[in-house]
């Protein structure tokens, strides 16, 4: 989930993509920040989301209706694959189409093709 106003009322990202990031993001580590109780181990170096690593992912941090009105409820501590993931309508996106796709959610426009 990125910073822009759209993600407010999607978070299809969240519910659609494993979120996996080094170890030493989370609180285990000594300079982690992502709460560790959130995070399962993904890979010897890596841990993901609680809830992103199965069939039908929905990140256990992930609060709201997907499509209607969304929050991450560790959004300053979250994983830098969230913050390095832009939405649709910063810049064109194909894993936002993507996942908004899978939830029955149009395309963002990127905002310079808007204006
Ligand atoms: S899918 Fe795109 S618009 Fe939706 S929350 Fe993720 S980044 Fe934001
Ligand atoms: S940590 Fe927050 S931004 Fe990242 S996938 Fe989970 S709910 Fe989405």
């Amino acid at each position: 989930m990125s910073t822009v106003s759209a993600c407010l009322t999607c978070g299809a990202c969240c519910a659609t993509y494993r979120v996996s990031f080094y170890w030493g993001e989370a609180t285990g580590a000594p300079a982690g920040f992502v709460p560790s109780e959130l995070t399962e181990n993904f890979h010897p170096h890596l841990l993901c989301m609680q809830g992103t690593n199965q069939a039908s992912p929905r990140c256990v941090a992930l609060e709201g209706t997907i499509g209607k009105q969304v929050g991450c409820s560790i959004y300053s501590n979250r994983p830098s694959p969230c913050r390095e993931f832009v939405a649709g309508d910063e810049a064109a996106n194909p894993f936002c189409d993507k996942a908004r796709a899978k939830h029955g959610l149009p395309p963002l426009i990127p905002v310079k093709e808007v204006a």
